[in-house]
Protein backbone atom coordinates (compact mmCIF):
# COMPACT_ATOMS: atom_id res chain seq x y z
CA UNK A 1 0.00 0.00 0.00
CA UNK A 2 1.56 3.63 -0.81
CA UNK A 3 -0.01 7.14 -0.20
CA UNK A 4 0.28 9.91 -2.52
CA UNK A 5 3.43 11.72 -1.97
CA UNK A 6 3.19 14.60 -0.08
CA UNK A 7 6.98 15.85 0.10
CA UNK A 8 6.97 17.99 -2.77
CA UNK A 9 3.93 19.59 -1.42
CA UNK A 10 5.64 20.25 2.00
CA UNK A 11 9.30 21.12 0.33
CA UNK A 12 7.37 23.99 -1.35
CA UNK A 13 5.34 25.36 2.11
CA UNK A 14 8.75 25.05 3.87
CA UNK A 15 11.35 26.34 1.93
CA UNK A 16 13.94 26.94 4.85
CA UNK A 17 13.48 23.15 6.83
CA UNK A 18 16.28 21.50 7.59
CA UNK A 19 15.21 17.67 8.67
CA UNK A 20 14.73 14.66 6.72
CA UNK A 21 11.06 14.06 4.98
CA UNK A 22 10.52 10.54 3.65
CA UNK A 23 7.37 9.79 1.49
CA UNK A 24 6.25 6.23 2.59
CA UNK A 25 8.41 4.76 5.16
CA UNK A 26 7.73 1.66 6.35
CA UNK A 27 7.18 2.18 9.99
CA UNK A 28 7.10 -1.90 11.28
CA UNK A 29 10.70 -1.50 11.91
CA UNK A 30 10.29 1.82 14.12
CA UNK A 31 8.29 -0.36 16.74
CA UNK A 32 8.42 -3.80 19.42
CA UNK A 33 5.42 -5.21 17.48
CA UNK A 34 7.48 -5.06 14.19
CA UNK A 35 3.11 -4.67 12.46
CA UNK A 36 2.02 -1.97 10.48
CA UNK A 37 2.11 -0.02 7.18
CA UNK A 38 3.71 3.09 6.11
CA UNK A 39 3.88 6.64 7.45
CA UNK A 40 2.63 8.65 4.27
CA UNK A 41 5.35 10.90 5.19
CA UNK A 42 7.91 10.28 7.78
CA UNK A 43 9.90 13.61 9.31
CA UNK A 44 12.81 13.61 11.58
CA UNK A 45 13.47 17.32 12.56
CA UNK A 46 16.99 18.71 13.09
CA UNK A 47 16.08 20.13 16.33
CA UNK A 48 13.51 22.17 17.93
CA UNK A 49 13.26 24.99 15.91
CA UNK A 50 13.25 22.85 12.89
CA UNK A 51 10.32 21.30 14.32
CA UNK A 52 8.27 24.99 15.49
CA UNK A 53 9.43 25.87 11.72
CA UNK A 54 7.50 22.70 10.34
CA UNK A 55 4.64 23.10 12.71
CA UNK A 56 3.93 26.75 12.03
CA UNK A 57 4.07 25.82 7.81
CA UNK A 58 1.98 22.68 7.63
CA UNK A 59 -1.35 22.88 6.00
CA UNK A 60 -3.97 22.35 8.50
CA UNK A 61 -5.35 19.82 6.67
CA UNK A 62 -2.80 17.26 7.11
CA UNK A 63 -2.83 15.30 9.87
CA UNK A 64 0.51 14.94 12.12
CA UNK A 65 1.45 11.51 14.22
CA UNK A 66 4.02 11.41 16.81
CA UNK A 67 5.83 8.40 17.77
CA UNK A 68 8.73 7.95 19.98
CA UNK A 69 10.84 4.65 20.38
CA UNK A 70 7.44 2.56 19.38
CA UNK A 71 7.12 0.22 22.59
CA UNK A 72 3.60 1.12 23.45
CA UNK A 73 2.25 1.09 19.47
CA UNK A 74 -0.11 -0.65 17.18
CA UNK A 75 0.57 0.50 13.91
CA UNK A 76 -2.12 -0.59 11.58
CA UNK A 77 -1.50 -2.45 8.49
CA UNK A 78 -2.97 0.27 6.19
CA UNK A 79 -0.28 2.98 7.47
CA UNK A 80 -0.34 6.28 8.84
CA UNK A 81 -2.08 9.27 6.41
CA UNK A 82 -0.80 12.48 6.91
CA UNK A 83 3.06 13.14 8.68
CA UNK A 84 4.42 10.94 11.14
CA UNK A 85 6.95 12.61 13.35
CA UNK A 86 9.74 10.93 15.06
CA UNK A 87 12.24 13.24 16.73
CA UNK A 88 16.64 12.27 17.03
CA UNK A 89 19.97 13.26 16.92
CA UNK A 90 18.52 16.66 17.90
CA UNK A 91 16.26 15.44 21.22
CA UNK A 92 19.10 13.45 22.19
CA UNK A 93 21.27 15.62 24.85
CA UNK A 94 21.17 14.15 28.35
CA UNK A 95 23.03 16.89 31.09
CA UNK A 96 23.35 16.83 34.69
CA UNK A 97 22.16 20.47 36.31
CA UNK A 98 22.76 21.71 39.32
CA UNK A 99 20.22 19.93 42.46
CA UNK A 100 20.41 16.90 41.38
CA UNK A 101 18.56 17.78 38.25
CA UNK A 102 18.71 16.33 34.83
CA UNK A 103 17.34 17.77 31.72
CA UNK A 104 17.07 15.23 28.71
CA UNK A 105 15.55 15.35 24.94
CA UNK A 106 12.67 13.84 24.19
CA UNK A 107 14.18 11.17 21.83
CA UNK A 108 16.78 9.86 24.89
CA UNK A 109 15.82 6.56 25.78
CA UNK A 110 14.38 6.41 29.56
CA UNK A 111 17.23 3.63 30.06
CA UNK A 112 20.21 6.02 29.41
CA UNK A 113 18.27 8.68 32.02
CA UNK A 114 18.35 6.04 34.46
CA UNK A 115 22.20 5.43 34.05
CA UNK A 116 22.94 8.73 33.91
CA UNK A 117 21.23 10.04 36.71
CA UNK A 118 22.90 6.69 38.93
CA UNK A 119 26.45 8.33 37.10
CA UNK A 120 25.79 11.31 38.75
CA UNK A 121 24.55 9.96 42.17
CA UNK A 122 21.34 11.11 41.71
CA UNK A 123 18.21 8.70 42.97
CA UNK A 124 14.70 8.43 41.99
CA UNK A 125 14.59 7.95 38.69
CA UNK A 126 15.81 3.76 38.71
CA UNK A 127 12.17 2.90 37.76
CA UNK A 128 13.32 4.05 34.06
CA UNK A 129 15.97 1.15 34.07
CA UNK A 130 13.10 -1.49 32.86
CA UNK A 131 10.84 1.17 30.57
CA UNK A 132 12.01 0.75 26.77
CA UNK A 133 10.39 3.67 25.84
CA UNK A 134 11.89 7.37 25.07
CA UNK A 135 11.45 10.56 27.37
CA UNK A 136 8.61 11.65 24.57
CA UNK A 137 6.62 8.51 25.16
CA UNK A 138 7.07 8.94 29.20
CA UNK A 139 5.86 12.07 29.34
CA UNK A 140 2.97 11.57 26.59
CA UNK A 141 2.25 7.63 29.03
CA UNK A 142 3.46 9.18 32.31
CA UNK A 143 5.46 5.67 32.39
CA UNK A 144 6.37 4.02 35.62
CA UNK A 145 7.12 1.30 37.44
CA UNK A 146 7.66 -0.22 40.90
CA UNK A 147 6.03 2.00 42.26
CA UNK A 148 7.33 5.49 41.05
CA UNK A 149 5.95 7.16 37.63
CA UNK A 150 6.84 10.03 35.29
CA UNK A 151 5.09 12.68 37.66
CA UNK A 152 6.61 12.29 40.43
CA UNK A 153 10.03 12.59 39.18
CA UNK A 154 9.48 15.23 36.62
CA UNK A 155 9.74 19.35 37.20
CA UNK A 156 8.44 20.83 34.06
CA UNK A 157 8.37 19.58 29.85
CA UNK A 158 8.97 21.27 26.87
CA UNK A 159 6.94 20.94 23.94
CA UNK A 160 5.90 22.21 20.41
CA UNK A 161 2.11 23.01 19.55
CA UNK A 162 0.80 22.34 16.67
CA UNK A 163 0.85 25.90 15.81
CA UNK A 164 4.19 25.84 15.80
CA UNK A 165 4.85 27.67 19.62
CA UNK A 166 7.17 26.58 22.08
CA UNK A 167 5.91 26.06 25.21
CA UNK A 168 6.64 24.82 28.33
CA UNK A 169 4.29 23.09 30.67
CA UNK A 170 5.07 22.97 34.70
CA UNK A 171 4.11 19.25 36.40
CA UNK A 172 0.58 20.72 37.39
CA UNK A 173 -0.08 21.73 33.72
CA UNK A 174 0.47 18.13 32.53
CA UNK A 175 -2.75 16.68 34.68
CA UNK A 176 -0.82 13.76 34.62
CA UNK A 177 -3.11 10.37 35.88
CA UNK A 178 -2.55 6.49 35.60
CA UNK A 179 -0.77 6.43 32.28
CA UNK A 180 -2.53 9.71 31.03
CA UNK A 181 -1.21 13.21 30.38
CA UNK A 182 -4.23 15.80 30.52
CA UNK A 183 -1.59 18.34 27.73
CA UNK A 184 -3.80 18.19 24.69
CA UNK A 185 -2.80 15.48 21.56
CA UNK A 186 -1.50 17.67 19.52
CA UNK A 187 1.75 18.56 21.86
CA UNK A 188 5.30 17.42 20.60
CA UNK A 189 7.37 16.91 23.62
CA UNK A 190 10.90 17.98 22.78
CA UNK A 191 12.36 17.62 26.58
CA UNK A 192 11.93 16.90 30.53
CA UNK A 193 13.41 18.76 33.31
CA UNK A 194 14.01 15.96 35.99
CA UNK A 195 14.47 16.29 39.72
CA UNK A 196 15.69 13.48 41.67
CA UNK A 197 17.85 12.79 44.98
CA UNK A 198 21.56 12.55 46.95
CA UNK A 199 22.09 9.16 46.25
CA UNK A 200 24.83 6.37 46.48
CA UNK A 201 25.91 5.45 43.15
CA UNK A 202 26.50 1.75 44.29
CA UNK A 203 22.90 1.19 45.77
CA UNK A 204 21.13 3.02 42.64
CA UNK A 205 23.68 0.18 40.31
CA UNK A 206 21.88 -2.23 42.43
CA UNK A 207 18.48 -1.14 42.42
CA UNK A 208 18.92 -0.89 38.49
CA UNK A 209 20.14 -4.49 38.48
CA UNK A 210 17.19 -5.76 40.76
CA UNK A 211 15.00 -4.08 38.07
CA UNK A 212 16.46 -5.83 35.40
CA UNK A 213 16.35 -9.38 36.92
CA UNK A 214 12.58 -9.21 37.96
CA UNK A 215 11.37 -7.86 34.01
CA UNK A 216 13.68 -10.59 33.16
CA UNK A 217 11.81 -13.20 35.06
CA UNK A 218 8.23 -12.09 34.79
CA UNK A 219 7.62 -10.04 31.54
CA UNK A 220 8.45 -11.10 27.73
CA UNK A 221 10.92 -8.86 27.32
CA UNK A 222 12.85 -10.12 24.12
CA UNK A 223 9.63 -10.78 22.45
CA UNK A 224 7.70 -8.82 19.85
CA UNK A 225 5.30 -6.89 22.33
CA UNK A 226 3.51 -3.69 23.38
CA UNK A 227 4.30 -4.10 26.96
CA UNK A 228 1.00 -3.90 29.24
CA UNK A 229 -1.95 -3.83 26.49
CA UNK A 230 -4.62 -2.76 28.66
CA UNK A 231 -4.77 -0.16 32.00
CA UNK A 232 -5.11 -1.59 35.47
CA UNK A 233 -9.24 -0.98 36.47
CA UNK A 234 -8.95 0.46 39.40
CA UNK A 235 -8.64 -1.75 42.30
CA UNK A 236 -8.02 -4.34 39.66
CA UNK A 237 -5.31 -6.11 37.65
CA UNK A 238 -5.92 -6.60 34.06
CA UNK A 239 -3.77 -9.83 33.87
CA UNK A 240 -5.47 -11.69 36.50
CA UNK A 241 -9.09 -10.63 35.09
CA UNK A 242 -7.61 -11.69 31.32
CA UNK A 243 -6.51 -14.75 33.08
CA UNK A 244 -9.86 -15.50 34.84
CA UNK A 245 -11.49 -15.26 31.41
CA UNK A 246 -9.44 -18.04 29.83
CA UNK A 247 -7.29 -15.90 27.69
CA UNK A 248 -3.62 -16.87 28.93
CA UNK A 249 -2.13 -18.60 25.49
CA UNK A 250 -5.11 -17.33 23.10
CA UNK A 251 -3.76 -17.01 19.52
CA UNK A 252 -5.22 -15.11 16.65
CA UNK A 253 -3.55 -15.54 13.40
CA UNK A 254 0.19 -15.33 14.39
CA UNK A 255 -0.15 -12.89 17.17
CA UNK A 256 -0.82 -14.55 20.95
CA UNK A 257 -1.87 -14.04 24.30
CA UNK A 258 1.49 -14.10 26.67
CA UNK A 259 1.87 -17.39 28.38
CA UNK A 260 4.65 -15.65 30.56
CA UNK A 261 2.79 -12.45 31.34
CA UNK A 262 -1.50 -12.64 29.97
CA UNK A 263 -1.13 -8.61 29.86
CA UNK A 264 0.95 -8.45 27.17
CA UNK A 265 0.27 -9.55 23.58
CA UNK A 266 2.96 -11.51 21.00
CA UNK A 267 3.81 -11.41 17.56
CA UNK A 268 5.08 -15.14 17.15
CA UNK A 269 6.33 -13.74 13.34
CA UNK A 270 4.12 -12.96 10.28
CA UNK A 271 1.56 -11.28 12.57
CA UNK A 272 -0.32 -8.43 11.02
CA UNK A 273 -1.58 -5.53 13.17
CA UNK A 274 -5.05 -7.12 12.72
CA UNK A 275 -3.63 -9.97 14.18
CA UNK A 276 -2.43 -8.39 17.45
CA UNK A 277 -5.84 -5.86 17.30
CA UNK A 278 -7.91 -8.60 16.74
CA UNK A 279 -6.91 -10.34 19.59
CA UNK A 280 -6.91 -7.26 22.22
CA UNK A 281 -10.57 -6.97 21.13
CA UNK A 282 -11.31 -10.70 21.39
CA UNK A 283 -9.62 -10.36 25.17
CA UNK A 284 -11.75 -7.22 26.28
CA UNK A 285 -15.10 -9.11 24.91
CA UNK A 286 -14.04 -12.09 27.12
CA UNK A 287 -13.16 -10.27 29.93
CA UNK A 288 -16.72 -7.81 29.74
CA UNK A 289 -18.54 -11.50 29.64
CA UNK A 290 -17.21 -13.38 32.45
CA UNK A 291 -16.24 -10.63 35.09
CA UNK A 292 -17.91 -7.33 33.84
CA UNK A 293 -14.90 -5.42 33.61
CA UNK A 294 -14.56 -3.20 30.47
CA UNK A 295 -10.35 -3.14 30.04
CA UNK A 296 -8.98 0.29 28.21
CA UNK A 297 -6.62 -0.19 25.68
CA UNK A 298 -2.97 1.13 27.48
CA UNK A 299 -1.31 0.46 23.78
CA UNK A 300 -2.10 3.39 21.35
CA UNK A 301 -2.95 2.25 18.07
CA UNK A 302 -2.64 4.40 15.33
CA UNK A 303 -3.24 4.59 11.00
CA UNK A 304 -6.09 2.82 9.28
CA UNK A 305 -6.63 -1.14 8.74
CA UNK A 306 -5.60 -2.52 5.33
CA UNK A 307 -7.41 -1.97 2.60
CA UNK A 308 -9.17 1.40 4.24
CA UNK A 309 -9.02 4.25 1.54
CA UNK A 310 -6.35 6.97 2.78
CA UNK A 311 -7.88 10.01 3.63
CA UNK A 312 -4.83 12.73 3.87
CA UNK A 313 -4.63 13.38 0.25
CA UNK A 314 -3.48 17.35 -0.63
CA UNK A 315 -3.13 19.36 -3.65
C1 LIG B 1 8.67 -5.11 27.26
C2 LIG B 1 7.93 -3.83 27.61
C3 LIG B 1 7.81 -3.43 28.93
C4 LIG B 1 7.15 -2.23 29.26
N1 LIG B 1 7.08 -1.88 30.59
C5 LIG B 1 6.50 -0.70 30.92
C6 LIG B 1 6.43 -0.26 32.29
O1 LIG B 1 6.92 -0.92 33.20
N2 LIG B 1 5.85 0.91 32.55
C7 LIG B 1 5.32 1.71 31.57
O2 LIG B 1 4.81 2.79 31.89
N3 LIG B 1 5.34 1.31 30.29
C8 LIG B 1 5.92 0.14 29.93
N4 LIG B 1 5.94 -0.25 28.62
C9 LIG B 1 5.29 0.58 27.59
C10 LIG B 1 6.16 1.67 26.97
O3 LIG B 1 7.54 1.36 27.08
C11 LIG B 1 5.89 3.05 27.60
O4 LIG B 1 4.54 3.44 27.41
C12 LIG B 1 6.79 4.12 27.01
O5 LIG B 1 6.69 5.30 27.80
C13 LIG B 1 6.45 4.45 25.55
O6 LIG B 1 7.50 5.24 25.02
P1 LIG B 1 7.86 5.17 23.47
O7 LIG B 1 8.97 6.15 23.25
O8 LIG B 1 8.13 3.80 23.03
O9 LIG B 1 6.52 5.74 22.82
P2 LIG B 1 5.66 5.16 21.60
O10 LIG B 1 5.26 3.76 21.87
O11 LIG B 1 6.37 5.40 20.32
O12 LIG B 1 4.38 6.10 21.69
C14 LIG B 1 3.50 5.98 22.79
C15 LIG B 1 2.63 7.24 22.86
O13 LIG B 1 3.46 8.35 23.20
C16 LIG B 1 3.29 9.39 22.23
N5 LIG B 1 4.59 10.06 22.07
C17 LIG B 1 5.80 9.50 21.80
N6 LIG B 1 6.76 10.46 21.74
C18 LIG B 1 6.13 11.63 21.98
C19 LIG B 1 6.56 12.99 22.06
N7 LIG B 1 7.84 13.35 21.84
N8 LIG B 1 5.64 13.95 22.34
C20 LIG B 1 4.33 13.62 22.54
N9 LIG B 1 3.86 12.36 22.47
C21 LIG B 1 4.75 11.38 22.21
C22 LIG B 1 2.86 8.68 20.95
O14 LIG B 1 2.14 9.56 20.10
C23 LIG B 1 1.96 7.59 21.53
O15 LIG B 1 0.69 8.11 21.82
C24 LIG B 1 6.60 -1.42 28.25
C25 LIG B 1 6.72 -1.82 26.91
C26 LIG B 1 7.39 -3.00 26.58
C27 LIG B 1 7.52 -3.39 25.13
Amino acid sequence: MTFPDLVPILRAAMPSLRGRLVANQSLAELTWFRVGGPAQVLFMPEDETDLAYFRAHLPQDIPVTVIGLGSNLIVRDGGVPGVVIRLGRGFSDVTVEEGHRLRAGAAVPDVKVARAAQEAAIAGLAFYRGIPGGIGGALRMNGGAYGRETKDALIEARGVDAQGNVRVFSNADLHYTYRHCGVPDDVIFTQALFQGMPGDPAAIAAEMDKITESREATQPIKSRTGGSTFKNPPGRKAWQLIDAAGCRGLIVGNAQVSEMHCNFLINLGGATAADIETLGETVRRRVKDTSGVELEWEIKRIGIPAGAAPTAQHG
